[in-house]
C-alpha cells in the first residue's frame, strides 16, 4: 500500500524552496496589474470573491497570461459583478474576454455563473457561508463548471478546504509515487486524507506544485538532478539513476 504521509514533507520542500505564492492574485486599477499578495489569506471583498471567480472560469485550457488580459478588460469596463455580466449582451462580454480563445462558450459559463449568484441571493460571501459539499454540488451544476473550477471557485474565493487537482497535480503525484492515477476525486482524497484541513495550505500547495511543474517537472524529465524533491520522487530517482548507467 503506498503511503502518501510525506504529503507534508513535499508541501514544506517547495514551500521553503519557492515561498509563499500570493494565489490568487487580484487585479489591481491604481498599479495596473495583477498584484500577489503574499501571506495574505482573507478577508476577501465581495468584489475579490467575484473576480476570482471568473479568472477560475476563465483559465479553462487557456494560459494565466490571457486570464490577466481578460481580467483586467472586465475590471477596467467595470463589467465585474453578476448583474452586469448578467445584463450585458453576450456581444460586449465576447469583446472583453476575446484572448480567452473560447470565448462564446466562456461568455455563457460566466453569465451561467452569474444567473446562480444572483439566484442564490446575489454575495457570494453569503453563499460561501453555506455547507461547503452543497455549494460544491450546486457549482458542479452549473453548466460549464467542473470539478477543478468548483473547487478552484471554493479554496481560493471561498477559502474553503477544497485540494485543486490540476493536470500538474496529475503529473507530479503520478511521477512521485510512480502509480497511474487520474481519478479527480482519488487524487483529491489522497491530499485529503494526508494533509491538515487547512484551506491556507491547501492554496499554498496548490499554488506551489503549479510553480513546480513550470520550473522543473515539466513534461520530458530534463530537471530532476536539480530537483529539491528529488529525493522522494519514484521517477525521478528512476530517471537519474538511469542517466548513471
Ligand atoms: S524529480 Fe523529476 S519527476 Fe520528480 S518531481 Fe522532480 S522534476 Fe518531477
Amino acid at each position: 500500500m503506498i503511503k502518501f504521509k510525506n504529503l507534508k514533507e513535499i508541501y514544506s520542500i517547495l514551500y521553503n524552496y519557492y515561498g509563499p505564492q500570493g494565489w490568487w492574485p487580484i487585479m489591481s486599477l491604481k498599479e495596473d496589474r495583477l498584484v500577489y499578495r503574499k501571506n495574505f489569506f482573507g478577508p476577501l471583498s465581495e468584489d475579490e470573491c467575484f473576480e476570482i471567480s471568473c479568472g477560475a472560469i476563465l483559465t479553462q485550457n487557456i494560459s494565466w497570461r490571457n486570464v490577466e488580459k481578460c481580467i483586467t478588460n472586465l475590471k477596467k469596463t467595470n463589467f465585474l459583478s453578476p448583474q452586469k455580466i448578467l445584463n450585458a449582451s453576450s456581444e460586449e462580454i465576447h469583446l472583453l474576454i476575446k484572448p480567452s480563445g473560447y470565448y462564446r462558450q466562456k461568455t455563457l459559463k460566466l453569465k451561467n455563473f452569474s444567473k446562480w449568484v444572483i439566484d442564490q441571493g446575489g454575495k457570494l460571501k453569503k453563499i460561501f457561508k453555506k455547507n461547503p459539499k452543497e455549494i460544491r454540488k450546486e457549482l458542479l451544476n452549473i453548466k460549464g463548471i467542473g470539478k477543478e473550477t468548483a473547487d478552484s471557485i471554493l479554496l481560493y474565493a471561498g477559502c474553503l478546504p477544497f485540494f485543486v487537482i490540476d493536470f500538474y497535480t496529475v503529473r507530479l503525484v503520478n511521477r512521485v509515487y510512480l502509480i497511474n492515477v487520474c481519478d479527480y476525486e482519488e487524487l483529491q482524497n489522497i491530499f485529503h486524507s494526508n494533509l491538515v484541513n487547512d484551506f491556507k495550505i491547501f492554496n499554498e500547495y496548490h499554488a506551489l506544485i503549479v510553480e513546480h511543474s513550470k520550473k522543473f517537472c515539466k513534461k520530458e524529465l530534463n530537471n530532476c538532478k536539480d530537483c529539491p524533491i528529488l529525493k522522494i520522487c519514484l521517477e525521478g530517482k528512476k530517471y537519474v539513476n538511469k542517466r548513471k548507467n
